[in-house]
């Protein structure tokens, strides 16, 4: 079998007080029709990354409303890993050059993941696979009941795709009984997609990521970190990578420092296993703070973990998000959710979130570093902003809503 993922337990009965009760009921409809019903997800990491942090609230909600879900991580290495991320890049627009061997890589660990899967005989009603890494494993798998249900969920934005690789790939996604997209605008030009339907994703109110902290908790633990709290603090949350532009951060930091120079910056990163690239984006990134002792950088691997998150996220003056190409761009709806003022490159799910007047969208170092001047300098113009943002999240992007649209499309799918 696949590496299962202990997801632990959660309680859907928590969110009652922070959701809708129409969408609470309709949970419960749901899940009444569902009972019992076996599902599997699977993704290529346990850890780092929007998919992840997704599962980690999703599945054991699933549990709770009385489905039978499991989460299993396909195999992966190295060499897996360096073609997928080169995948994700050419759905993303990079160009890239498919050769016969990436292809066998790929292909290998699809099958290899798929023999396990197959050897375990368990019974699936519904397998969710997640995004490009183990798009083949329907392919792979015959040996498992054709009663199964596959669902593919692309969590990037494939709207101007490397040809090639799209090419390759469709074939496997469109055999899928439904594939799931953020956005329709995500969904790759020319495709015929038998089983699309939309999902935007959402964020957990209750994980140690986004649960209420205290301004003096989070102060508490920000000053941990070395930073002045008696001085403004930008923040950026995200992967070290050329998508997610921290060299353009720093670039946009600099500019702001011109007109407020006791201004900071905090770059929080994490480190993902499928992630090769991180590694050489986070000594660029080094390289490019040049020993500014106001330019704070922090990961998973030096105790940044989801609270100290949180922390940052609760009390930056500004967020940052300066992607240049997105996916949804989960921590986005992070920093909404905290009521922070938000500047954000006008890419991928972000304009969407952005629309319920939590944000300034950007393009560019310049228009990036105006906004966060403007923010700083005028509070009340930032709080206004921080408090709709947070309503849009709350009605839109928190997981029961997101259980919510998958029941739908288990039940559809399984026809009860
Ligand atoms: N994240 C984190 N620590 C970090 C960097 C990122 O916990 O140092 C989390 C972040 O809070 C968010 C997720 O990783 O929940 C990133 O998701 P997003 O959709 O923004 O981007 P992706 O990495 O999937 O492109």
């Amino acid at each position: 079998m696949l590496q299962r993922v202990n997801a632990g337990n959660k309680s859907l009965a928590d969110y009652r007080s922070i959701v809708r009760r129409e969408l609470y009921e309709e949970l419960q409809d749901l899940s009444d029709r569902l009972r019992g019903a076996r599902v599997l997800h699977v993704n290529a990491t346990a850890f780092g990354g929007g998919v992840a942090e997704i599962l980690y609230t999703l599945v054991p909600l699933t549990r709770d409303v009385g489905l039978d879900a499991e989460w299993g991580v396909m195999f992966g290495a190295e060499p897996f890993f360096n073609v997928t991320k080169n995948f994700h890049n050419a759905l993303q627009g990079a160009p890239y050059e498919l050769s016969i061997e990436s292809r066998a890589i790929y292909e290998e660990y699809n099958r290899q993941s798929a023999a396990a899967l197959v050897e375990a005989s368990e019974h699936w009603d519904v397998i969710f696979v997640h995004d490009p890494q183990p798009a083949l494993l329907k392919h792979f798998s015959d040996g498992l009941s054709p009663e199964t249900k596959w669902v593919w969920r692309c969590h990037i934005d494939t709207s101007t795709p490397n040809r090639e690789v799209l090419d390759y790939l469709s074939p496997y996604v469109q055999d899928y009984d439904a594939q799931v997209y953020t956005m329709e605008e995500y969904t790759p030009p020319d495709l015929d997609l038998p089983g699309l339907v939309i999902v935007p994703p959402a964020i957990d109110p209750l994980s140690p990521k986004n649960m209420a902290l205290s301004a003096d908790d989070a102060r508490y633990i920000t000053n941990q970190f070395g930073i002045d709290a008696g001085r403004p603090f930008l923040l950026q949350v995200s992967r070290f990578d050329p998508w997610k532009d921290p060299l353009g951060v720093i670039d946009a930091y600099r500019m702001v420092k011109e007109k407020v120079p006791e201004i900071q910056l905090v770059l929080i990163g994490s480190m993902a296993h499928d992630d090769p690239e991180g590694w050489d984006y986070w000594y660029k990134t080094v390289n490019y703070a040049a020993g500014d002792r106001d330019i704070f950088l922090f990961s998973n691997l030096t105790n940044v973990g989801s609270i100290e998150v949180n922390a940052f996220q609760s009390v930056a003056d500004v967020v940052i998000q300066k992607s240049i190409r997105e996916g949804f761009g989960l921590v986005v709806t992070e920093a909404l959710w905290k009521a922070r003022p938000l500047v954000a490159g006008r890419v991928g799910g972000i304009p969407m979130q952005v629309e319920g007047g939590g944000g300034i969208l950007v393009d560019g170092v310049p228009d990036t570093a105006a906004a966060c001047v403007k923010l700083l300098e005028d509070q009340s113009f930032a709080r206004q902003i921080g408090r709709r943002g947070k309503e849009h999240v709350r009605e839109h992007y928190l997981t029961p809503r997101l259980l919510r649209d998958d029941l739908k499309l288990f039940a559809k799918l399984l026809n009860v």
